[in-house]
């Protein structure tokens, strides 16, 4: 088995996640992709995080009748901040010996420097680093510690200017969102109030 790990906060899912699984999932040959929405991001956000409960039901959402992909729970589940280096193991532990392929956009894992642990995570999965506009695979050196950089495996893939920073503040000003999110996560987003002033 070859699983393939995106976390993140979700905060929502959008279709730039769902090429970045996809596109990840056929060229690296993986079984299944589990999408993680964290449960507290360990990193202080400069906005208020959606409760991770609405994050995760998006998640589903956007998955709903992909063979491949799949939601999972665990970090919402867990105790205090969400970290990668737990989640690998927990994944680990669930499917000895299979190979974890936890992948990354570049400005995610340019921080890598600040994770928990992330020698350990390093070492606990195959790290894949994908291009994302704004954040170049070659910044990328620059960013991460010498020490950790040689882990990381780059993966040029076509870039998709699509960010929740960006769904959020569309949805504030009453921009449409169709067509940058699944059509149930759209919903979802207009029946639970989300993203309003
Ligand atoms: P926000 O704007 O709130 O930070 P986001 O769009 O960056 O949201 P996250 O939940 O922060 O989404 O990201 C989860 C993972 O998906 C991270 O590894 C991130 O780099 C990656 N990712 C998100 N959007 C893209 C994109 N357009 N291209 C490539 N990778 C992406
Ligand atoms: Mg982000």
């Amino acid at each position: 088995m070859r699983i393939g790990v995106l976390g993140g906060t979700f905060d929502p899912i959008h279709n730039a996640h769902l090429f970045v699984a996809e596109d990840a999932r056929v060229r690296l040959g993986l079984d299944t992709v589990l999408v993680v929405p964290n449960g507290v991001p360990p990193h202080k956000k400069e906005y208020t995080v959606t409760p991770a409960e609405d994050r995760l039901r998006m998640v589903e959402l956007a998955v709903k009748g992909r063979a491949h992909l799949r939601a999972e729970p665990m970090e919402v589940y867990r105790e205090g901040p969400s970290y990668t280096a737990d989640t690998l193991r927990a994944l680990r532990d669930e499917h000895p010996g299979g190979e974890i392929v936890f992948i990354t956009g570049a400005d995610a894992v340019a921080e890598i420097g600040t994770w928990h642990e992330p020698e350990q995570v390093v070492r606990l999965c195959r790290l894949v680093a994908v291009s994302r506009p704004g954040m170049g695979l070659n910044d990328l050196k620059d960013r991460v510690p010498p020490e950790l950089f040689p882990f990381i495996e780059v993966h040029t893939a076509p870039e998709i200017g699509i960010s929740a920073t960006m769904i959020r503040e569309r949805v504030r000003e009453g921009l449409p969102v169709c067509y940058l999110t699944p059509d149930a996560v759209v919903r979802y987003i207009e029946e639970h109030k989300l993203y309003r002033a």
